[in-house]
């Protein structure tokens, strides 16, 4: 973290000819529990990361924004005012590559949903440096997104709330890169705390911190890449958002957050068998986001029953058999991940993120970490599968000015 602070300030030295005025920075995230609940309007439990990605802001006495990126090597330019005349097409169409998240924040600001007035803000100089690895499922997209809503709302004195960043990221994303997502990635990143996950309310988007006790326990969570890419090209996830979206409306509701568990004997009656699991899924998972919240929350329903971070881990393996059996949207190497994981010792483990590929998360002890890692790596190579590229991460605060 500190080395990236000073990598910044270094570089945007480099290319802007004097110190920043200031450093921003924002963590990316991992799902703890919660997967497909999203679009669903239901519940997820992702936590911020220790890994950030750093902003370094300077003031300029006009209106231009200049944006350099350690990942890339151009220098990217446009006036605040040309920024401001974007319509949402135009934005989509003329903000590409890299610098979309950065200048898609700024263009998003000048909303009118988020009282955006850029007419008399000043232009700025960004520089950005990260230790988040793209592409990764950890967000990288999120990081620079938030860290950049943070730093713009403080220098130009804009008075939005954490929650109003995170939707001004999400829109970024949305309009100015053309991807899809959702609010999850960016409430994790603004809304952290260490040692805590962001309780999140896909429907109202109400985020409320969980302690998770990881620290105290010693426990780590335990990312492990299986390298495999996720091919949503391949429609996958088109797919199963269109089988929630039948199985909604079969049950007569608006979205599956309506159908509850002490429903599903009726939707197996309405639903042909396909739809039906994947209406399971969703509905299961989102109970098993309240199970854990309470969980680590120690309001278990009965007296006396295990509470903290030692007694998710079913609530996890139940998740990944889930997406396995149910939803379908596993690979075997996430599976073999999560099972010789948990048979190492883990106390829980699950693939997440979309799925069809990417990354598996395992909740271990710091004393049993080794004996998972190197069982995981034995296991791939006995499979004949890529090596896994496995590390550590914790549960850490959300964006900050540093
Ligand atoms: P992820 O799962 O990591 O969020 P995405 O495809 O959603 O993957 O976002 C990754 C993209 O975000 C990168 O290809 C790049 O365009 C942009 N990005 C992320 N971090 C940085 C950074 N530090 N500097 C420049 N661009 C970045
Ligand atoms: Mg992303």
């Amino acid at each position: 973290m500190t080395d990236i602070r000073d990598d910044v300030t270094i570089g945007f030295t480099a290319v802007f000819g004097h110190e920043p005025d200031g450093l921003w920075s924002a963590p990316g995230r991992v799902n703890l529990i919660g997967e497909h609940t999203d679009y669903n309007l239901g519940f997820v439990l992702p936590f911020a990361i220790d890994r950030r990605t750093v902003v370094g802001v300077g003031l300029r006495d006009d209106r231009m924004l200049r944006v350099a990126s350690t990942f890339a090597d151009e220098l990217v330019e446009i006036s605040l005012d040309a920024l401001a005349a974007l319509t949402p097409e135009d934005a989509g169409r003329e903000l590409s590559g890299w610098s979309a998240y950065v200048l898609g924040v700024a263009w998003a600001l000048g909303l009118d949903e988020f009282g955006g007035d850029l007419a008399a803000v000043p232009g700025l100089e960004l520089f950005i440096d990260s230790d988040v690895p793209v592409g990764a499922g950890l967000s990288s997209s999120a990081a620079i997104e938030s860290a950049v809503a943070l730093a713009l709302n403080d220098v130009w004195q804009l008075g939005l709330e954490r929650p109003a960043l995170a939707r001004v990221g999400q829109r970024a994303e949305n309009v100015a890169v053309g991807a899809p997502t959702g609010i999850m990635d960016q409430s994790a990143s603004l809304l952290g705390v260490r040692d805590h996950a962001v309780f999140l309310d896909c429907r109202s988007l109400e985020g409320q911190v969980v302690p998770l006790g990881l620290d105290e326990a010693g426990i780590v969570v335990l990312v492990i890449d299986t390298g495999v890419k996720h091919s949503h090209a391949t429609g996958g996830y088109g797919e199963r958002r269109a089988a929630c979206e039948r199985g909604a409306a079969a049950m007569g509701v608006e979205s599956l957050r309506d159908v509850s568990v002490a429903d599903l004997p009726r939707a197996r009656e309405l639903l042909d068998d396909v739809t039906y699991r994947r209406v399971a899924h969703v509905v299961t998972e989102n109970q098993r986001v309240l199970d854990t919240v309470d969980t680590l929350r120690g309001v278990g329903s009965d007296e006396g029953s295990p509470s903290g971070p030692l007694a998710i881990g079913e609530l996890l393996d139940a998740s990944h058999r889930s997406m396995r059996d149910d939803f379908e949207i596993s690979v075997p190497e996430l599976d073999l991940a999560v099972e010789v994981a948990v048979e190492a010792g883990a106390i829980g483990a699950r693939m997440t993120g979309g799925g069809f590929g990417g990354a598996a998360i395992a909740l271990v002890k710091l004393d049993d970490l080794s004996r998972v890692q190197v069982a995981v790596d034995n296991a791939f190579s006995e499979h004949g599968f890529s090596a896994p590229d496995t590390f550590v991460v914790r549960a850490s605060d959300g964006a900050a000015r540093n």
